[in-house]
């Protein structure tokens, strides 16, 4: 048995330990890098945001291609084809919207039904070039929603869950893959953003790290589903694009400073928070989306965007 397959069956055998240490999610860490006082007000302080369409239409969709992913990847090629696609991302929709939205009047039967049918036209794009993105022959699936759980310095873990991983025995190369909704998919700003590359990095190498797998075994890919797409007959209709970002040594090594900055300007070596090294860093492109950027009480720089009062610099 080579190191590969080793790593392999370890994978397989991996059950996800209880965290005992903080944990720290991608999710924290790209907040961090917006603003390490609104990353305090949410994670430390505990004030969660309202819930939206856009987050409640990408869990649904995420949902909906994973379980349809597990029966073309399971034993029955008939199941897969008779499963509904459409059914399912709209008992997932409602469900999820139910208590989040409907109830509290933050959507309308209009904007959910068009949400519902860009899912279904990302469906069905997926449903018939699924080839292109997720290979059969060959392949086999390690899992969806694979839990990560790594231990990092200052008794901090790294817990993350990977949309999906394939794993191709003969060319003994695991494929990690993650899902992306969006309105009309990535702009080349986008894609060299590093705030949104670097999660598959990370993730890359803590895979590597923990089940010994060689790094250059390990595949990265986002997989972008997109709501929108142009309507001009000449340019092919494309509702899921791939997108590979540069994951060599020396991308790595980046990000992991990148990562490693976060953990070491936002806890003390005994797991803590730096409570007073969390800063606002206010800018018109920082608080756009901050849900704290019109209540002055949790932050002295927040600008009401309704009446365009600016953003006053910190001193
Ligand atoms: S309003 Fe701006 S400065 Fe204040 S917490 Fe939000 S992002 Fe940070």
């Amino acid at each position: 048995m080579t190191k590969v397959d080793e790593a392999i069956e370890s994978i397989q055998a991996e059950t996800a330990p209880d965290p005992v240490s903080r944990s720290v999610s991608y999710s924290q860490y790209t907040l961090w890098s917006t603003c390490p006082h609104q990353w305090k007000l949410k994670y430390v302080d505990g004030f969660r945001e309202e819930s939206n369409i856009n987050l409640i239409f990408g869990t649904a969709v995420h949902d909906t291609v994973q379980h349809w992913l597990k029966l073309y990847y399971g034993d029955s090629a008939i199941q897969a084809k008779a499963f509904d696609m459409h059914e399912m991302l709209k008992e997932r929709m409602l469900v999820l919207a139910k208590d989040k939205l409907i109830e509290k009047g933050l959507t309308t039967k209009e904007e959910l039904m068009e949400y519902y049918l860009d899912g279904c036209n990302i469906l069905d794009h997926m449903r018939a070039q699924v080839k292109t993105w997720f290979p059969h022959a060959g392949y086999q699936l390690i899992g969806v929603e694979v839990p990560l759980l790594k231990e990092l310095s200052n008794n901090i873990t790294f817990k993350g869950f990977i949309d999906v991983v394939v794993y191709h025995k003969s060319a003994k190369t695991l494929y990690i893959y993650d899902f992306k909704t969006s309105g009309r998919g990535w702009s080349d700003y986008q894609k060299k953003d590093a705030a949104k590359t670097d999660q598959l990095l990370l993730y890359k190498m803590f895979y590597s790290e923990l089940f010994g797998m060689p790094l250059d075994s390990i595949k990265i890919e986002f997989i972008i589903l997109k709501r929108k797409v142009s309507q001009n007959p000449e340019y092919v209709v494309k509702h899921v694009a791939g997108f590979e970002p540069a994951h060599g040594k020396p991308s790595l090594k980046k990000a992991r400073e990148r990562f490693d900055k976060f953990l070491t300007e936002t806890f003390n070596v005994d797991g803590t928070v730096r409570l007073n090294n969390l800063h606002p860093t206010p800018s018109d492109k920082n608080c756009k989306f901050c849900p704290f950027n019109n209540d002055a009480t949790k932050c002295q720089f927040s600008v009401n965007l309704k009446s365009g009062r600016k953003i006053t610099k910190a001193k």
